[in-house]
């Protein structure tokens, strides 16, 4: 079993190292709002290009796409947000406290009462007006998923790219649910980004390829790194199924608060393209380019969270060691992941020759690589600050460095040192990186 992590230590290093901050902090912070910082941005955008390179571009059956976050009402009307996107909500007769039905048992979580109010449906969509005038037929709402993005657009894609079944679509991007219990950090927030694939096939091919998605995508996460006994996939019960679904399996993260949902790989069914195309009176079926014959494609949809993702390669990542009788803090985020790849370090600040050449080194790798420079502290300093944000090599430049012309590459997980020589450091670090994972 592994050691699960103090979240409070995610937490701090998030902020203290500047991966994610507090929303609108010096205003007193926005709850459950979060800002990624200059390290957090960078895993983040690893992040989503290593799904996009997995799910789009070395693939020959996916197309991407970037719809836009506002979209025409009826949108919401035909895939059922408008009238059943909702939790039930219940409140607390003796603490007044409001809880999502489903996450309270039969007590209070607060105060211990049995006595709840009726339960109600609240609707999670963020609803804002469009132009300036603020009256009923303004309404629109930011999207509560990017899927219905991927939907609207289906026969765009397919009049375009030519593509015959099975063949799926990819976004990345915001999505806005107004939560009514959000937390855990980066969990569960207000405002998200998505990766979503909705995967069209011939209806009697759907099973076989949700099974195949679901491999693929726990796949996924295992080879950037996710420890094999902190995932696990979790088959729906039937009673957990939208009307229309005919199968759903989490990945679920084994997090410090719990085994808890990254991502959702639902067999759809044929019922999104239908009900858009009985709402927009658009004919949405698939024309077969052989046999002409027109139907409604099954969808598979893998629908996972960056940020929730981010969260769990940071749990999974994070490592403390005893060295030396001291604690090393290191986050071993695998290298594709890794905020900063190489950090050139001077020994002697104040030997201009050095410094010299290691900004000269650094300018140089930052062409192929993401590469920092620094020099304000002494070197054992610089190495724990690097460690401790997963950076995957240390290079120092030294007064021998000089002399002989090489510098010292350490590495993050073994701390080995090796001397390299200054011309062949280039190539010697970018093949490094350059072997897929
Ligand atoms: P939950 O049951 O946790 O509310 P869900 O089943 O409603 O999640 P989906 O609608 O399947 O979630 O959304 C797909 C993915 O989007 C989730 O697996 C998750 O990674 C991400 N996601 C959904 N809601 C949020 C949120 N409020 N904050 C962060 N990520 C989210």
């Amino acid at each position: 079993m592994a050691l699960i992590v103090d979240m409070d230590k995610i937490v701090s290093l998030c902020k203290r190292r500047g991966f994610i901050f507090q929303s609108s902090e010096i205003y007193g912070g926005l709850g459950s709002a979060w800002d990624y910082g200059p390290l957090g941005v960078e895993l983040k955008r690893n992040l989503k290009q290593a799904w996009w390179k997995s799910v789009v571009h070395e693939r020959d059956d996916m197309l991407g796409l970037d719809a836009s976050i506002l979209m025409h009402p009826n949108t919401w009307k035909a895939s059922g947000h408008t009238e059943n996107f909702s939790d039930v909500l219940v409140d607390c007769k003796k603490c007044k406290k409001r809880f999502r039905q489903d996450h309270v048992g039969k007590t209070c979580p607060e105060c211990g009462s049995k006595d709840f109010t009726e339960g109600r449906p609240f609707n999670l969509m963020l609803k804002t007006y469009l132009g300036a005038v603020e009256d009923e037929s303004s309404i629109t709402y930011l999207r509560p998923e990017t899927a219905q993005g991927i939907f609207v657009n289906f026969q765009n894609c397919v009049d375009t790219s030519r593509k015959r079944l099975p063949f799926g679509i990819a976004q990345v991007g915001k999505s806005f649910r107004n939560e009514v219990t959000p937390g855990n950090f980066t969990f569960r927030t207000r405002e998200f980004e998505q990766m979503e694939v909705e995967y069209f096939t011939r209806p009697d091919q759907a099973e076989q390829s949700h099974q195949k998605w679901i491999e693929d995508r726990f796949d996924w996460y295992l080879n950037l790194g996710l420890k094999k006994e902190n995932l696990r996939r979790r088959v729906h019960a039937d009673d957990e199924l939208a009307h229309y679904a005919k199968g759903c399996t989490d990945i679920e993260y084994h997090f410090p608060f719990g085994w808890s949902e990254l991502e959702g790989i639902a067999n759809r069914a044929d019922y999104d393209l239908q009900q858009h195309s009985k709402v927009s009176g658009k004919d949405l079926r698939y024309q077969d380019p052989v046999s002409q014959e027109k139907f409604f494609p099954y969808v598979i949809e893998p629908s996972g969270g960056v940020d929730r993702a981010a969260l769990a390669f940071l749990v999974d990542a994070y490592h403390e060691e005893d060295v030396e009788g001291s604690t090393r803090v290191v986050l071993r985020l695998h290298k594709n992941l890794v905020p900063t790849q190489v950090a050139v370090l001077p020994l002697l600040k104040k030997n201009h020759e050095i410094v010299a050449l290691a900004k000269n080194l650094r300018r140089d790798l930052q062409k192929s690589l993401t590469c920092v420079y620094d020099d304000t502290a002494a070197i054992g300093k610089l190495y724990r600050r690097q460690d401790e944000v997963g950076t995957f090599f240390c290079v120092t430049v030294d007064v021998q460095s000089l002399e002989d012309k090489q510098v010292t590459v350490r590495s993050r997980d073994t701390m080995k040192q090796e001397r390299v020589s200054v011309d062949r450091l280039k190539d010697y670090l970018t093949e490094k990186f350059s072997n897929d994972f």
